[in-house]
């Protein structure tokens, strides 16, 4: 057998594994079933593809998503590894040629939609050849409970009862405990060795900023932090998302769209310019993203609140996948609160589901109002111990919030909710405080009431602040009958009656600070670098337009950052360049040179 450390130097180009790399692959490579929990951008792949190698016969890679197949076929091709992928997307001849080949022992890896796996037809075709091993990716689709399930996916017990003697690894970066069970219960991994990696994404910067207005917050964002940069932009509805597109590309940004109201051929097209364009935005609902490995996504936004840790967790984690710097920033303010509250009283589902729906919009709420690292903060909920202290990457550990003691405020606030009757939501409340005479107040006679213009000493901005916090502390509710009135609660009277003190976060004045940090950790060339840097990316992407595959299957960004950085000259300097293997080597070494020797 090659050992598995000659393989990863010599085909894929690194010079040491990360994390758990080596135990997975030494344990799979002698046989053994594992299932591994590893964040996004953790390097799974190598898991499996590298014992495929190792082992005799063909491994077989189990994928729900047919996009990115075809990017690892690619990939795998570009560093001479003999790959292939079945799925419904090829023409019947071309499954037939594949499946010649497969039974001929042609392939090192094959991927395989679950469906297809499944059909008695392959399952007799793979009787009769080698197999090396069984690989089922995204193996959290095997949850009834999580919003990937596919059916087709516990099916795949099948495997482990007709190939008994053939080693299993599933592989997910879904985090949390009862999907794990989950996961060992409905393909019998009872015996399989567990490794669990943590789930910090170091490189991403995690900001929740107040919102303001959302849209303009946004474009400011990518204007100062992301120019060319690719990213996605997260909002709730089909109709914000086509708006949010729009106007983006009015502002003259690269910006499409993507949500489950369109078309398939439009969904495909738009997916595909995404991965294969360099700096796209793209703006989508939550149904984009599943699977979409593109390394080298800079940003991921959020314009609307998530409903849950965990869809924030997997929607931030698409960006920074190649390790380097990435942004995850969110806009979120008072309505968001109200909106996403009174969804879960609408929802027509069972109590129970509205529960845990509740809960944990709570647990995503509070990460928001957070006073303390975010990063901490959502591992924790993870249940992974961390260690108390500062991560030094999320916007409270750069810019800790000051919490001032807000009672006085708060009282006015209920006191003003109660004297009104309970009725009006909290622009209304605000113009009260505020002592503004609105049509409106004079219509209800509000300027008569003792709580006018007690607030005038707080900004507009300040008290929106104030009610947003006080109603994710649960001392007002957003009453889900009347859009957005607010009502006390059984815990407002003891701050109406002194007996409770309440202490909010300041809102934060600007994001600066932040700015600041991320420009530091950009990467900052200096001319003649820089110059270096956009001749490799034209020849990249001019290379990458020939061979018909995304840029970063050439090269990803780290490896021509380190070319910039090393500035190698000679064929040896170059193969010591992290992601330059044997094969890319022989296939770029001279383009590479040519241009490195001319700066
Ligand atoms: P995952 O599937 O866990 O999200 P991938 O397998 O796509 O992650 O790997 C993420 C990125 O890290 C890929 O670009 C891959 O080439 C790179 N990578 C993986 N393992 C290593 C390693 N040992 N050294 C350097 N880069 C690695
Ligand atoms: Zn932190």
């Amino acid at each position: 057998m090659p050992s598995a450390l000659d393989i990863l130097k010599e085909i894929f180009g690194y010079p040491d594994f990360r994390g758990q790399q080596a135990e997975v692959i030494s344990h799979l490579a002698c046989g053994g079933d594992c299932l591994v929990l590893m964040p996004t951008g953790g390097g799974k792949s190598l898991c499996y593809q590298i014992p495929a190698l190792m082992r005799d016969g063909v491994a077989i890679v189990v994928s729900p998503l047919i996009a990115l197949m075809q990017d690892q076929m690619a990939a795998l091709h570009e560093i001479g590894v003999r790959a292939a992928v079945l799925n419904s997307s090829l023409s019947p001849q071309h499954i037939a040629l594949v499946e010649q080949k497969l039974v001929a022992g042609e392939y090192d890896l094959l991927y395989v939609a679950p469906e297809r796996l499944l059909t008695a037809r392959f399952l007799n075709l793979i009787e009769r050849v080698e197999i090396a091993l069984f690989a089922i990716d995204e193996a959290h689709c095997v949850s009834q409970w999580g919003h990937d399930f596919r059916p087709e996916y516990i099916q795949l017990s099948v495997l482990h009862e007709r190939f008994p003697k053939v080693p299993r690894i599933a592989l997910t970066a879904t985090a949390d405990m009862d999907t794990r069970k989950e996961i060992i219960k409905r393909l019998g991994l009872d015996a399989a060795k567990i490794f669990v990696s943590s789930f910090d994404r170091p490189n991403i910067h995690y900001q929740i900023v107040d919102k303001t207005n959302g849209r303009v917050q946004l474009l400011d964002f990518i204007k100062t932090q992301h120019r060319n940069d690719a990213g996605i932009v997260y909002c709730l509805s089909r109709k914000k998302v086509e708006e949010t597109a729009a106007w983006l590309v009015n502002q003259g940004l690269r910006a499409i769209a993507y949500h489950a109201g369109m078309s398939s051929q439009e969904r495909n097209r738009n997916q595909e310019k995404f991965l294969r364009e360099e700096g796209i935005i793209m703006v989508a609902t939550v149904a984009f993203g599943m699977g979409i490995d593109k390394p080298d996504v800079r940003f991921v936004a959020h314009l609307d609140l998530p409903r849950s840790i965990e869809g924030y967790y997997q929607e931030t984690g698409r960006a920074g996948r190649d390790g380097r710097m990435a942004n995850a920033w969110m806009v979120y303010g008072f309505g968001d609160v109200v909106q996403q509250r009174r969804m879960i009283s609408e929802s027509e589902t069972q109590y129970e589901f509205k529960q845990i729906a509740a809960r944990k919009l709570e647990a995503m709420l509070l990460l928001c109002e957070a006073t303390t690292c975010r990063r901490s903060h959502m591992l924790s909920y993870f249940g992974e111990t961390v260690a108390a202290g500062v991560c030094g990457n999320c916007d409270v550990c750069l810019n800790p919030p000051q919490v001032w003691d807000a009672t006085v405020e708060v009282q006015k606030a209920l006191s003003c909710v109660y004297r009104t009757g309970q009725n009006f939501g909290a622009g209304h409340l605000i113009d009260v405080l505020r002592g503004n005479r609105t049509e409106r107040i004079q219509q209800w006679h509000h300027d008569k009431i003792s709580t006018f213009g007690i607030g005038k000493d707080l900004s507009e901005s300040t008290w929106r602040a104030i009610f947003r916090q006080i109603t994710v502390l649960d001392l007002l509710a957003a009453d889900s009958e009347s859009y957005g009135a607010l009502r006390l609660t059984e815990h407002s009277r003891a701050v109406l009656k002194g007996n409770q003190r309440v202490h909010l976060r300041l809102q934060r004045k600007s994001v600066k600070a932040a700015h600041k940090h991320q420009n530091g950790n950009r990467i900052q060339l200096a001319c003649a670098e820089h110059s270096l840097w956009e001749q490799l990316r034209v020849w990249r992407a001019k290379t990458a337009k020939e061979h018909g595959v995304p840029a970063y299957v050439i090269f990803h960004d780290a490896t021509l950052q380190e070319l910039v950085q090393l500035c190698p000259k000679t064929e040896d300097e170059l193969r010591r360049v992290p992601g330059i293997g044997a094969r890319k080597l022989d296939k770029y070494g001279n383009h590479l040179l040519a241009i490195l020797r001319d700066n």
